[in-house]
């Protein structure tokens, strides 16, 4: 299946832009691990088909993320149930029926896998990959997508390169497409973002969990990575760039996107040198993955196909470079 894809973004570009396409994540289950989502899509003529990914880019293994969904319904605009005809086990059709044009979805998401490409809430913070809960809608996947977050008061700092569609107000963020939205990880905590400038450009910094380094030591060593890695391609291909770190037990790896990565690793592991430098050494292979991975890229990865294994021979080169 051939269709556009892009995954470039601009804040610039999503300032004061609207959208037809609405998902409302409510957190007043956090505690249970249950994120409650709205999805509200408007300018509905006809009946239509939404589907959940089945797996994660970057990251290839299927992990049918619809198995972590209950309680969903469907009404339209004016609160009347709608049926929903499942047509596989990520994919229904919902017939549009009356005289609203809007479509809501209502369902909840369990977010209790920690790791770098699956989503996770509890009372204190929030890791979400918007591909594990986000339905796309068949054919309207080109379209903008904004995403409203109500917090918790204590939930502070929210980073993501989704970006804000108005000034400073960080609970309403868009996509200019489904693509972006999936490829945009979003994490909340009680700790702030740092900001740092790397090659001229904007980056910021969010950690879950207690890092062992001091938050100048890590910007050092990411300004480092940036601006050595800039040089070899000749400048930055973004406006902004957000560095997530999870520093839990057992957690080890990464995972990369357009103007973000996540990296993962247990922090009582980094107690010596050499250790130091394989957690450095992820950190330099995901960011490296803005160029090879993700802009220059094999065929197969991008456009995706979310309802089905993507194959590809060429991890070699889209790994292997980065590692080498
Ligand atoms: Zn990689």
């Amino acid at each position: 299946m051939k269709r556009y894809y892009s995954i470039e973004q601009s804040d610039e570009q999503l300032l004061g832009s609207s959208a037809n396409i609405h998902y409302v994540l409510r957190f007043d289950r956090a505690a249970a691990h249950l994120i409650d989502i709205q999805l509200r899509i408007e300018n509905v003529a006809e009946p239509i088909e939404l589907y959940l990914p089945v797996w994660t880019p970057g990251s290839y293994k299927i992990r049918d993320f619809i198995t972590n969904v209950g309680d969903l319904y469907a009404t339209d605009g004016n609160g009347k149930p709608l049926h929903i005809e499942w047509l596989s086990k990520n994919r229904f059709r919902i017939e549009h029926t009356g005289n609203s044009s809007t479509i809501e979805l209502r369902y909840c998401y369990f977010a209790h896998e920690r790791s770098v490409r699956t989503s996770f809430v509890n009372r204190w913070h929030a890791f979400l990959m918007p591909g594990n809960f986000c339905f796309a809608i068949a054919g309207r996947e080109y379209e903008p997508h904004h995403l409203h977050l109500h917090l918790p008061p204590h939930w502070q700092s929210i980073a993501t390169a989704l970006s804000p569609v108005a000034p400073n107000n960080t609970d309403k963020l868009g996509a200019l497409n489904y693509d972006i939205l999936v490829d945009s990880p979003i994490q909340i905590g009680p700790d702030p973002v740092h900001h740092f400038s790397a090659a001229g450009v904007l980056h910021q910094l969010s950690i879950l969990g207690e890092s062992p380094f001091t938050i100048p030591w890590l910007i050092e060593k990411l300004q480092r990575i940036v601006e050595v890695e800039a040089q070899l391609f000749g400048g930055l291909p973004y406006d902004r760039y957000v560095f997530m770190l999870h520093f839990f037990p057992d957690s080890r790896g990464g995972l990369e996107h357009a103007r973000s990565s996540v990296s993962g690793w247990d922090p009582d592991s980094l107690t010596d040198s050499e250790e130091i430098q394989r957690f450095l050494t992820l950190l330099a292979h995901e960011f490296f993955h803005v160029w090879n991975g993700k802009r220059i890229r094999p065929i197969e990865l991008g456009p995706f196909d979310y309802n089905r294994e993507n194959y590809t021979s060429m991890l070699w080169l889209a790994e292997g470079l980065n590692s080498y």
